[in-house]
């Protein structure tokens, strides 16, 4: 028994040594997010840190997050979605209509960011978001722990967690959204080595696999190092090196990865080649 007690103590004093070390290591950083005066981060480094810092990567017992911010339950469905799209249905006037349930948790405030999160999504693209009235499919926005959404249309009803204050920044929502019409980080395109060069001893051990790619549809688009939907160059570096590099070219040192608060321009062309919409459709 004495000796159950000390060998649970050593360990207790290992891990709080190793939480010590990888907290307050100034070179460390926090993990995949470099401060602000030296690196304007992108949406996701903003999800970085909420979900790495905040939340837990186990939402519940049979929901997790993949590539840092989708979640997945542990069944047939979710699989079938990141082999394709899921899509939300189109409806005959053409617009594809996204219906929405805000949790009354969210101040006024916090409710205008999240509708600039949707505005971003909504022009230049044929999708509209509805608040909910009686829809059979729908997405619940709530102030869960950290951001993040499931992969495209799953059908009924639909999580998408945006964490207060963490995830209210309109970039962050953004993106969360374009998650949930089915779209997965840019860096996981299957293609990518053509265009990034992935630093792998420079991410942290236990996040490498929010670096597989996936057999995804790239929509006859060209790579876009500008999405909204890709990770940042320091994405979790566990060392302030980077993680993601772009290949080399001309300008590459020029090359920004990612973005802040808005949808690129091709992420709008996603959207619309996705979901077969007219490309001049920017009513
Ligand atoms: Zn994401």
């Amino acid at each position: 028994m004495e000796q159950i007690i000390l060998l649970c103590l050593a360990s207790t004093f290992l891990s709080a040594v190793h939480a010590q070390k990888f907290l307050y290591s100034p070179k460390w950083g926090p993990v995949g997010y470099k401060e602000r005066e030296e690196y304007d981060g992108t949406a996701m480094d903003e999800i970085i840190k909420a979900n790495e810092f905040q939340a837990s990567r186990i939402i519940d017992g049979t929901t997790s997050l993949r590539e840092g911010d989708i979640a997945v339950s542990h069944g047939r469905r979710s699989k079938v979605c990141f082999a394709r799209s899921c899509l939300w249905p189109k409806s005959v006037d053409g617009h594809v209509y996204v219906a929405y349930k805000l949790s009354p948790e969210y101040s006024e405030m916090e409710t205008k960011l999240i509708k600039k999160g949707m505005e971003s999504v909504e022009k230049g693209t044929c999708v509209r978001f509805l608040p909910w009235t009686h829809q059979r499919d729908y997405v619940d926005i709530q102030p869960k722990s950290g951001c993040w959404s499931y992969l495209g249309a799953r059908g009924g009803r639909q999580t998408v967690s945006l964490q207060s204050p963490g995830c209210l920044r309109v970039g962050v929502i953004s993106h969360e959204f374009m998650h949930a019409l089915g779209f997965v980080h840019e860096q996981s395109r299957f293609d990518r080595d053509n265009y990034v060069t992935i630093m792998w001893p420079n991410i942290w051990r236990d996040r490498l696999r929010n670096f597989e790619k996936f057999k995804t549809e790239s929509l006859d688009l060209p790579y876009d190092y500008g999405s909204i939907m890709h990770f940042g160059m320091y994405a979790y570096s566990q060392d302030g090196e980077p993680t993601i590099i772009p290949k080399n070219s001309q300008n590459s040192k020029d090359i920004r990865l990612g973005q802040a608060s808005a949808l690129s321009h091709i992420d709008k062309m996603k959207i619309n080649r996705l979901y077969k919409c007219g490309i001049n459709d920017d009513n």
